[in-house]
């Protein structure tokens, strides 16, 4: 049977309502490609903030009380609810957020992934006895859900950057409130509730508010209900909300996942094909904006003319363009303040003097790559996170000085290696302070029961699998005295 798609797109989840937002403001959402207005969405008001944190905060023990099958059958509706309306979501990530259909695909999968993997939570969310050196003493450790949950996800993998909480979030027995990124409302969070409704969530579970960070973003931090606030975004912002949720009268829990500044490191005995593959992969999907793309290509001296030579020759040869088009493999930037920051860094990476080996100019938001050569570590194109199709290759002299190299960041979250000696490898991999690392593969990689996250600056906390249990749950000891103790007075 196909589904009719989603209707009525500029209403928000509130309290267990779809309606308007009530803000004297509203969102023009737009296609990044063709630039046409998507929708225009009246957007959430303090007191639409303050109406759905206290509807989750009722739903919650009711929710919470639910078996773990129960709550389990809904993660698994909403994965079929993935399948059956697939076409409809890759259809709103291109025109939404200007994936490719490529890109789409994959987001697809891995937020029906992780939902896939959330229903397996509710059983797996498990309590311990411990032994006691006071006699007569029972120590229990209970796991509980920690109540409410508030999220707030990026532009660049919307519908997977909130998925990734709000199903683990709700399976384990809390309950949600979203703000979705501005440019993304629909597959950020008003798509997902959609979903989460039509399998049957209860009414107030889950609510999406879409508004701007700088009206309500403090707000939606700030607030006394919720007792968790996952975070995906940039690193200047999470360390706004960071002290946000630790100043206040309620303390809570924070799960930051922010910037990043991968290395990909070309050691001379690498396979030099499988390598330019991958670092075209690992750079160029979704036009660079994926927190693990390749930022900074090191290679050892004795390999890197080549490897520049057939990099800049597979890159120089992707198609540009329309995100729609199956072919296309570099879309559109999300919006034009991006497009200009990176007109800003191109310009940037020509004053400090790397060699231009690939450039184009831009067509609307899209940007052809720029691949820059002679890059050292001191240029902004080495330091900063791109966050879209541009990249410079620098020359290691050794493989200790692409260590060196690949450890001069401020960022620590993914990253990659290639040798054709796994041990050396390995041994490489233990010496990168990074979250995630990858041998002989791009340091693009999310799997749903992988711990994914970040060291340094690119944040705080695990998500996926077992390390979603420790995030959205809490730890309560409880002690039973069951014979007369000894006290001392
Ligand atoms: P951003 O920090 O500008 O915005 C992220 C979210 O925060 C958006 O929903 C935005 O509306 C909201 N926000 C902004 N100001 C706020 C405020 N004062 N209070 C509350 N919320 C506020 O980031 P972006 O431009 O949407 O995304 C790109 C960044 O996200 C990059 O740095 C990228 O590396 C990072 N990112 C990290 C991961 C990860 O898993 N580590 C994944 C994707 C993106």
């Amino acid at each position: 049977m196909k589904n009719s798609g989603y209707q009525n797109l500029d209403l928000q989840p509130i309290a267990g309502q779809w309606r308007k937002g009530r803000s004297p403001r509203s969102l023009e959402v737009l296609d990044p490609y063709s630039g046409d207005t998507l929708l225009n969405l009246p957007m959430a008001s303090h007191a639409d903030l303050d109406e759905a944190y206290q509807a989750a905060r009722d739903a919650q023990p009711a929710w919470a009380s639910l078996g773990p099958t129960a709550r389990g059958d809904i993660m698994r509706r909403v994965v079929a609810l993935f399948d059956s309306r697939k076409e409809e979501i890759i259809d709103w990530l291109i025109r939404e957020s200007g994936s490719t259909r490529l890109k789409a695909e994959i987001e697809w999968g891995s937020a029906r992934g992780i939902t896939q993997e959330a229903a397996s939570l509710p059983g797996r969310m498990h309590g311990r006895i411990l032994p006691s050196d006071i006699p007569g003493k029972e120590s229990r450790v209970y796991r509980k859900p920690l109540g409410v949950v508030g999220v707030i996800s990026p532009w660049n993998f919307p519908l997977h950057l909130s998925a990734r909480s709000v199903a683990p979030a709700l399976a384990l027995g809390n309950t949600v409130v979203i703000k979705p990124a501005s440019d993304t409302p629909v597959t950020g969070g008003l798509l997902l509730a959609r979903l989460f409704e039509e399998a049957g969530l209860p009414a107030g579970a889950l609510s999406v508010v879409v508004g701007a960070g700088s009206e309500i973003g403090d707000a939606f931090v700030e607030h006394p209900i919720p007792s968790f606030i996952s975070f995906t975004g940039s690193t200047e912002v999470g360390r706004n909300i960071g002290r946000i949720a630790a100043s206040g009268s309620h303390l809570k829990h924070v799960a930051m996942e922010l910037g990043g500044n991968s290395p990909f490191v070309v050691l001379a005995d690498a396979d030099i094909e499988t390598a330019v593959s991958a670092a075209v992969t690992g750079k160029f999907l979704h036009q660079g904006q994926i927190c693990m793309a390749i930022n900074r290509i090191i290679v050892e001296a004795p390999l890197v003319q080549e490897f520049t030579r057939r990099f800049v020759e597979r890159v120089g040869a992707l198609p540009y363009g329309d995100p729609a088009r199956p072919e296309t493999a570099i879309g559109p930037v999300i919006n034009r303040r991006q497009l200009d920051g990176l007109k800003e860094k191109i310009a940037k990476a020509r004053e400090e003097g790397a060699t231009v080996l690939l450039e184009g100019e831009p067509q609307g938001n899209v940007m052809p790559p720029h691949v820059f050569g002679d890059v050292t570590a001191d240029m902004e194109i080495a330091k900063e996170e791109i966050f879209g199709p541009l990249v410079g290759i620098q020359s290691a002299r050794d493989a200790a000085h692409a260590l060196e190299l690949a450890n001069n960041s401020d960022y620590g979250l993914s990253s990659a290696v290639f040798t054709s000696d796994i041990a050396r490898g390995m041994q490489f991999a233990q010496g990168l302070r990074a979250g995630m690392t990858h041998i002989n593969d791009m340091p693009v990689n999310d799997e749903a029961n992988a711990p994914f996250g970040g060291e340094k600056n690119s944040g705080l906390g695990r998500f996926n699998g077992d390390w979603a249990i420790e995030e959205f749950t809490t730890d309560h000891w409880i002690t039973v005295q069951t014979t007369p103790r000894g006290y001392p007075f």
